[in-house]
């Protein structure tokens, strides 16, 4: 575990008006912020109020939001959160592997609060990204050709097509 470094902007340097009020919402607890707060404390990432916001929004939806999204979510229920803090806290959380980031779709990052391993499939029309609860992922068997190139950290497979919606 490392020592606590600032990975954000400086405290000091934050605008107050970044911090999510701890007032009454500093007691809410999802079950998701629960467990997110219990893996934070496992990779030795400090809990804040503005991570937690920004992972409960998240965990909240299963449309894997760009970041801009999110912040219109996020804001709702704290209107002072900036964009640019939620995209700091994103690429910290994807940094820890507490978010994932879905392997490239379209020209904008999307984000997921799933974890685990799983599939997706991206709509060329709708730009929807959808969850694919496939029951055997491909074994884990990393072929050659990719470890020629490097260490594989994970494997995301990514259909992409148009949806049964927007074929209608
Ligand atoms: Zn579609
Ligand atoms: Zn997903």
């Amino acid at each position: 575990m490392e020592l606590e470094t600032q990975q954000d902007a400086p405290e000091a340097a934050r605008s107050p008006a970044d911090d999510v009020s701890a007032g009454t919402e500093g007691v809410r607890a999802t079950r998701e912020g629960q467990a997110f707060r219990k893996r934070c404390a496992l990779t030795g990432l400090r809990v804040t109020q503005q991570r937690v916001a920004v992972f409960e929004s998240l965990a909240a939806c299963k449309d894997h939001p760009d970041a801009e999204q999110l912040h219109a979510r996020v804001a709702r229920a704290h209107p002072s959160l900036s964009m640019n803090t939620v995209y700091r806290t994103l690429g910290t959380l994807v940094d820890r592997g507490l978010v994932l980031r879905v392997a490239c779709v379209g020209s904008t990052a999307r984000f997921d609060a799933c974890t685990e391993a799983h599939d997706h499939f991206y709509c060329i029309v709708c730009n929807r990204v959808l969850d694919l609860n496939l029951a055997t992922a491909p074994a884990g068997v990393i072929p050659d050709a990719v470890r020629e190139v490097g260490d594989v950290k994970q494997v995301q497979t990514l259909y992409v097509g148009v949806c049964h919606h927007c074929r209608k």
